[in-house]
């Protein structure tokens, strides 16, 4: 029976992440050393992939929800959290976790991730509501979303592949989705005059680090209520080579591959279908993206005394 004077959190756990600890144990323990309840134990299903769970634990009155999973848990879990004054605690499973990544969440500790949860300094973050083809519900993303290209690459990432090789999925789907022409796009930043670029990919992003350590929205920060956005659009003899060049110069000098806005809601649009994707997620193809930030929605736990990351920047909570 939950003990109504102790804390109680409750765990999303993505079921099809393989660990090498039995996890509900490990969290078990932690939380009952650290003088919490025995947590609330919710196990995602294909069909519904965090959100009835959070759900749940919000209706049973949780003090805290931890998404144990990857990025697409944490997205899901958040989708509820958002504008509530629950906190979102992160235990990184898999290989992504771009999120935890970004926000220095030691992503193989997981004793070490939940104590965090537990005990983290708390932050709030924004996130970013988006819309797809007009609809009137939206989903929402933590690190990044785009359309074209990019969302091509995770949409082609094989998940078997990417538990075994991690990053470097990414990188070979990248080359086997490389032919392909530039999509005249039509661009509207925070409701201003429309404007038109020929590009292969449209990306959003709330924060930038992706893997291997490359800072694909420099500058960009998690609690700033500004949304960065990339136009990608290799041209010239060097091609791909160039944009690779633009990143890793983290958008510095004039490569007219790479063009970035800083907004709070953005809209594009295409002719032909493109694919698109939330977090390492794919959500299928469309023509019409609505981007909108919702900013400090979120209350997040971060290691606790750690130096606050580069994507913060209010050191306050
Ligand atoms: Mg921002």
């Amino acid at each position: 029976m939950a003990d109504p004077h102790r804390n109680r959190a409750a765990v999303v756990v993505n079921p099809i992440k393989r660990t090498e600890v039995d996890l509900r144990s490990l969290v078990t323990k932690v939380c009952l050393d650290e003088g919490w309840d025995e947590p609330l134990w919710l196990e995602t299903k294909v069909e519904d992939p965090g959100q009835g769970m959070t759900r749940e634990a919000l209706e049973a009155g949780v003090d805290l929800v931890i998404a144990a999973g990857g990025d697409g848990t944490v997205r899901c879990v958040s989708e509820v959290l958002a504008g509530t004054d629950t906190p979102l605690g992160l235990l990184p499973l898999g290989t992504g976790n771009l999120l935890a990544r970004n926000l220095d969440i030691d992503i193989n500790d997981p004793q070490a991730a939940v104590l965090d949860a537990l005990n983290g300094t708390e932050r709030r973050i924004d996130v970013v509501h988006i819309h797809v083809d007009h609809a009137q519900d939206s989903h929402v993303f933590l690190v990044m979303a785009g359309l074209g290209f990019d969302a091509a690459i995770m949409g082609d990432t094989r998940d078997d592949l990417k538990d075994k090789v991690g990053w470097l999925a990414y990188v070979d789907a990248g080359i086997r989705n490389l032919p392909g022409k530039p999509a005249r796009t039509k661009l509207r930043i925070d409701g201003k005059k429309p404007f038109y670029r020929r590009v292969r990919s449209v990306m959003g992003g709330n924060c930038g680090k992706i893997m291997g350590g490359l800072e694909i929205f420099p500058g960009a920060r998690l609690d700033d209520g500004l949304l960065d956005i990339m136009t990608v659009a290799p041209r010239g003899k060097l091609g791909w080579l160039g944009v690779a060049a633009g990143l890793l110069r983290r958008g510095k000098g004039r490569d007219p591959s790479l063009e970035y806005f800083r907004c709070e809601s953005a809209e594009i649009q295409t002719l032909l279908p493109q694919e698109i994707e939330i977090d390492g997620d794919t959500l299928g193809q469309g023509t019409h993206l609505l981007l909108r930030v919702q900013p400090r929605s979120l209350r997040i736990r971060m290691p606790y005394g750690k130096k606050d990351p580069a994507v913060l920047s209010q050191t306050e909570p």
